[in-house]
């Protein structure tokens, strides 16, 4: 293979055009905005940068936030320390710091709109504004509103969500963490270098009534929208369905990142999978095998290094936001449970890091069920007969 394209200079496209070029393929990378401000909450897990420990060792500016508050209506907000804190960016800096490490490497970065790309009998024609490109092999990564129909995930309005929010000219020294009755999805504010981002998230909800509930969110927290700015984006959140039949890649191509619908359907948690991504396509692109097993090969190890779980987390992802069955909605007990039980904050501790896989969940909090389930009791007897109260 002589040359690859990468179409895209997100976390995904800069992270694969980065080893690959580091690998010693010629890589071309092609962007239509390069470093932008992509609408995002910039929050960055423990599990990404204890894996890359360069997105959180740098001189870029950044916050790292351990106080998180969690709420939900109506039992009111439980205040949590991480464990590990979140790295927060503002996505200019983090997707230029990226770029830069490209670069770098020795990836020939393009400011270039992609408007398509033509199947050849040996590689690909990319035609741009400004002409065409030939490159032997296309690493997808233009994000979730991927422009071009015939490679990446193809997503079905089940498999999206849509997330909004406002740049907001104001600081604070914790992250918030807001549960809606009826919602899947959640409000966040997240504090940045110099200004918080607060959005909402909400699948099956329109653009307009997500809206409304944030600025109604915002007034009820006193957080003011002048000089605020406005941004808007899509999210994946492929449905089981979506996951099964997810298109990962193809002759010639592999789709890293959002184009890849690599998103975590419960939190929206994609800059790790975007940079994981990006680094597992280039590891099958550098490999020795045959042009077909290596899209084979990428597919098994996005599968085993986080598909499945994400998967897993698909089918949870109903029930965490509206199963009202057995214990009511779970964001009300999650915040009940963590007020009484300490051992259900280490889990929740963990969710936040990103070191708590979904698929072994279960396992745990049944393994942790009696401990918890007495940490509770205790709670709510000492509460009720040595404080006299009866409500959390
Ligand atoms: C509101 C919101 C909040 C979020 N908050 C978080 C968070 O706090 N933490 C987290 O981990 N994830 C978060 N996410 C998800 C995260 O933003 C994405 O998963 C991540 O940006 C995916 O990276 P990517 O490189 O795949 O795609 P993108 O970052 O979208 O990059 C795609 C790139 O492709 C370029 N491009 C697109 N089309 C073309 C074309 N035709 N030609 C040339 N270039 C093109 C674009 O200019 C862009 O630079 C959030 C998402 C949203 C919408």
């Amino acid at each position: 293979m002589k040359t690859v394209a990468i179409l895209g200079g997100g976390p995904a496209g800069s992270s694969a055009a980065e080893r690959l070029a580091r690998g010693g393929l010629r890589t071309i990378l092609l962007d239509e905005k390069l470093a932008w401000e992509k609408p995002c909450g910039g929050g960055i897990t423990y599990k990404a940068y204890s894996q890359y420990p360069y997105l959180m060792e740098n001189d870029k500016p950044k916050r790292l936030v351990s106080d998180t508050y969690l709420a939900a209506i109506p039992s009111g907000s439980v205040k949590m320390s991480l464990t590990h804190p979140l790295v927060i960016y503002s996505r200019i800096v983090l997707n230029r710091m990226l770029l830069e490490r490209a670069e770098c490497a020795g990836v020939q970065i393009e400011q270039e709109r992609v408007l398509g790309i033509d199947r050849q009998a040996a590689g690909w024609k990319i035609r741009t504004r400004h002409g065409s490109i030939d490159a032997d092999y296309c690493v997808v990564a233009t994000g979730a509103r991927n422009p071009l129909r015939s490679v990446g995930t193809q997503y079905t309005a089940q498999d999206t969500m849509y997330a909004l929010g406002y740049y907001v000219p104001s600081q604070r020294q914790h992250i918030d963490i807001q549960f809606l009755s009826g919602l899947e999805g959640y409000i966040w504010v997240f504090p940045r270098a110099d200004h918080l981002s607060v959005g909402i998230c909400g699948k099956g909800e329109a653009a307009h009534a997500l809206r409304v509930r944030l600025e109604a969110y915002m007034e009820q927290k006193g957080i003011s929208r002048e000089g605020a700015t406005f941004y808007g984006h899509m999210l994946p959140a492929l449905e089981d369905n979506g996951w099964r039949n997810n298109r990962l890649a193809g002759e010639g191509w592999m789709a890293v990142g959002d184009a890849g619908g690599l998103v975590d359907p419960i939190t929206g948690e994609g800059l790790y999978y975007a940079v994981r991504s990006g680094d597992l396509a280039s590891q099958a692109l550098l490999s020795d095998l045959a042009p077909q097993r290596r899209e084979e090969l990428y597919r098994q190890q996005i599968n085993h290094d986080f598909g499945f779980d994400l998967l897993y987390g698909a089918l949870l992802a109903k029930r965490v936001f509206s199963d009202i069955r057995f214990f009511g909605a779970v964001p009300n007990r999650v915040v009940e449970f963590m007020r009484r039980s300490p051992r259900f904050c280490e889990v929740m501790q963990d969710l936040f890091a990103g070191t708590q896989p979904y698929l072994e969940l279960k396992n745990r909090l049944l393994k942790n069920l009696d401990g918890t389930v007495h940490e509770i009791l205790m709670s709510f007897l000492f509460r009720k007969l040595v404080l006299g109260q009866t409500q959390a």
